[in-house]
């Protein structure tokens, strides 16, 4: 089995250097972040869009492909959901929900390990997950059951970054960090502006996400790059970051004005734990975001923790999603964003959900509490009703009239290509979703 990528080469963001070597994760020359480079393939790009039910539908479409062989768990292909209360409580006109925590693993960023336990083992690969000291049992579950040999190390993202590269440099094993180690992880990112565009028809406004050293960000911009110039929009969406103020190096530097990102100093305490990078050693990988963030006309904030698990509580109560903190921190953001008159109300915002709330539990903080425990009798629950001024009816006609609207407003992903000769834009023609 032929796991070396066949692929055109990388350009280094920093020296211009083309670099050939299918597996490299910095120039060689001078330790700059690889792009993926762009050559006549731009031909050929939108008749390789294929109908396969994972992110190999994008096959053409990526520069680094696999040569014999593609490794899949069913990824990609997520839903894009209309959120018409949400939006309607941030005060904004349109919010999709790109539900990345639909994917096998249960994400699309912020949760590496998880990844590369699984599609390691896919692939009959030996793994070894470095993870820091403090990161909860319940989160290690899923790498230990995939097979995984998860080591804990002392201190905190940046120490085991530090040290993956090291290991990496005297095994020759390949490092899968997702930051900008990483050019070949970034170029599978890319793949969800695709689906947004399919998806939505259109480009939106503002799209916002969850930020660590935000090599999600850097891809979703250079997805949505590759479609502008494939003539299928007309502009890019503007990108939102948001971090925790607990550990935001990134938005500190775009409050400052400054195009260099300084490193976090001290411990870090947020449970998104997804975005907790201090990036010591890295600290280029965040400019690099931040150029993104600027590039696209956007902006990088910074959110408190009770506005983070507010949000995770408010997208629990009305879209019925259990989202882990980092993903509840993008939609606080658009709360902020909206009061800061950065997102204008009329807006149309797509928030990308990229992790779901099971593989970690919040710990120590009161976003559920338990009350008493009751007698298994009919009258026992109407009573807890009607003393919380609840609907004592069984049945909600409100709530079934909107399950109904909710579900008729839900995007199915199988699309087609659609060429319009008049404007020369293409566009993806998109099966109705289920009514
Ligand atoms: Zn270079």
């Amino acid at each position: 089995m032929d796991l070396v990528p066949s692929f055109e080469s990388f350009r280094c963001t920093r020296c211009g250097a083309t670099v050939r070597e299918a597996l490299a994760q910095r120039c060689p020359g001078c330790g700059g972040i690889l792009e993926t480079r762009y050559g006549d393939r731009e031909q050929r790009w939108l008749s390789e869009w294929t109908d396969e039910q994972s992110l190999w539908a994008f096959r053409g479409l990526l520069l680094i492909r696999p040569a014999t062989c593609a490794i899949t768990l069913g990824e990609g292909r997520t839903p894009l959901v209309t959120t018409p209360d949400l939006a309607e409580a941030l005060n904004i006109g349109s919010l999709w929900l790109k539900i990345e925590s639909v994917n096998p693993t249960g994400s699309s960023s912020g949760n590496a390990l998880h990844a590369q336990a699984a599609y390691a083992a896919r692939a009959g690969l030996r793994s070894i997950a470095l993870v820091p000291e403090n990161v909860p049992t319940s989160r290690l579950v899923q790498p230990i059951v995939c097979g995984a040999r998860v080591v804990r190390v002392r201190g905190d993202y940046s120490d085991c970054h530090r040290f993956a590269l090291e290991l990496a440099q005297k095994t020759g094993w390949y490092n899968t960090a997702t930051t900008y180690e990483n050019p070949i992880c970034v170029e599978g990112y890319k793949t969800i502006s695709y689906e947004v565009w399919g998806q939505l028809d259109d480009v939106a406004d503002w799209l916002v996400l969850p930020v660590g050293a935000g090599p999600l960000l850097g891809a979703v911009g250079r997805g949505f790059e590759d479609l502008f110039r494939q003539r299928c929009t007309d502009g890019i969406p503007a990108l939102l970051s948001v971090q925790s103020t607990e550990c935001a190096p990134v938005a500190r530097a775009f409050e400052r004005g400054d195009d260099a990102v300084t490193p976090w100093k001290g411990e870090v305490h947020t449970t998104a734990r997804g975005i907790a990078d201090p990036l010591r050693g890295y600290a280029e990988d965040g400019a690099y975001t931040l150029r993104w963030a600027k590039r696209t006309g956007g902006a990088v904030v910074s959110m408190e923790e009770d506005a983070i698990l507010g949000a995770l509580s408010e997208l629990g109560h009305t879209c019925h999603l259990y989202v882990d903190p980092a993903a509840a921190a993008a939609v606080a953001g658009i709360r902020a964003a909206v009061r800061g008159e950065l997102i204008p109300e009329e807006a149309t915002v797509v928030c990308i959900i990229t992790g779901t709330g099971f593989k970690e539990v919040p710990v120590g903080i009161s976003v559920v509490e338990l009350d008493e425990v009751f007698a298994p009798h009919t009258d026992a629950i109407a009573h807890l009703l009607r003393k919380e001024g609840g609907n004592v009816g069984w049945k909600d006609r409100e709530a079934t009239r909107r399950a109904r609207n909710c579900a008729s407003r839900y995007r199915d992903t199988a699309c087609r290509i659609r060429s319009c000769q008049a404007s020369g834009r293409h566009h993806l023609r998109i099966r109705p979703g289920p009514a």
